[in-house]
């Protein structure tokens, strides 16, 4: 057990909702295993609120802090300084508290990577990828995904306007790469069976819905399926498509990677191997 002192460092998530979120238990979990003076604490955060949350942060000297949905995007213009990978993707899911600087940083991009490799066994080169969403976890997916050897992605999304203004964003910072963007409903055309990878970033999946735009029939029969949606563990679309066939994994593995980076951006150690994960999964099985 931890105990809080007056040397206590704080760290924490924001988010609207926050109550659900899984990243207090992992991150205390690994905190209290590096014997580390840390405390990690969810606030939530209404987005009208924000500017004004996060300047209290500031000023109260939390020390870092995760951002979540809805904030990923408008906290932008509320930090001091961009790491590169929030400055590639447009989003930020961390924030350190470098003596009052408050430096953003994306860790989602870099947490998927690492989650298609462990989980899926699957490494981006040839293959096209196509990827469902375009809001903050997408932004972090792209941007990772295009320093990769990935040759396209094309991304669909319910609102067009929002999948184009991601990939005019997207096509000025990585101009070698096709990216393109397919209405939903010709997503079934010919994209699908030349794939090698579907990522869903959106929510849908978390109230048990299915992607209604989505026909897995016309999936290359050897292409992977990733759903950043952890709860349920098995989305309909997971269950759909490992019932065709299709290699599939959840977010389970993203959601530990980028604690995991998280985690060594406030304290500047690594937590042991595999911990954040069998958190997660012992909250998920539970
Ligand atoms: P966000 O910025 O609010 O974006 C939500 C996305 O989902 C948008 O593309 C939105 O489309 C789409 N969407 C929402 N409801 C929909 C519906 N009913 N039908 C069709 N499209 C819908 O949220 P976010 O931060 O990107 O997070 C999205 C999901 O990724 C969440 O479930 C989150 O938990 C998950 N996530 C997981 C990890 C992980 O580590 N595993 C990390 C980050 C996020 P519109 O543009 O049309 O609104």
């Amino acid at each position: 057990m931890f105990s809080i002192s007056g040397k206590t460092r704080i760290v924490g998530i924001i988010g609207c909702p926050v109550s659900h979120s899984m990243s207090p238990a992992m991150q205390n979990a690994a905190m209290t295993s590096c014997n580390l003076d840390f405390v990690y604490v969810p606030f939530a955060v209404a987005p009208e609120r924000l500017g004004e949350a996060v300047a209290g942060l500031r000023s109260l000297g939390v020390h870092g802090f995760n951002v979540t949905i809805p904030h990923k995007t408008a906290i932008v213009d509320f930090l001091d300084l961009l790491d590169k990978s929030a400055e590639d993707a447009g989003a930020v899911n961390t924030v350190l508290n470098d003596n009052g600087r408050l430096i953003g940083f994306n860790t989602d991009g870099a947490g998927l990577l690492r989650s298609l490799a462990d989980d899926l066994d699957y490494i981006p080169g040839s293959g096209s990828i196509v990827l469902i969403g375009a809001g903050g976890a997408a932004r972090g997916a792209v941007a990772a995904l295009c320093q990769t050897e990935v040759p396209r992605i094309i991304i669909v999304n319910r609102t067009l306007d929002t999948a184009l203004a991601l990939q005019k964003e997207m096509i000025n910072r990585f101009p070698e790469k096709v990216i393109e963007v397919v209405e939903k409903n010709r997503l079934n055309c010919d994209f699908l069976s030349s794939s090698s990878l579907l990522i869903n970033t959106t929510s849908i999946g978390m109230n048990s819905d299915r992607i209604d735009f989505l026909d897995l029939s016309k999936l290359a029969k050897s292409a992977k399926v990733y759903d950043m949606v952890y709860s349920p563990a098995i989305s309909p679309l997971l269950y759909d498509a490992s019932g065709k066939g299709h290699k599939v994994a959840n977010g389970l593995g993203m959601l530990a990677a980028q604690g995991e980076l998280a985690f060594n951006i406030w304290t500047g150690r690594n937590p042991p191997q595999g911990l954040m994960k069998r958190v997660l999964e012992t909250l998920t099985t539970t």
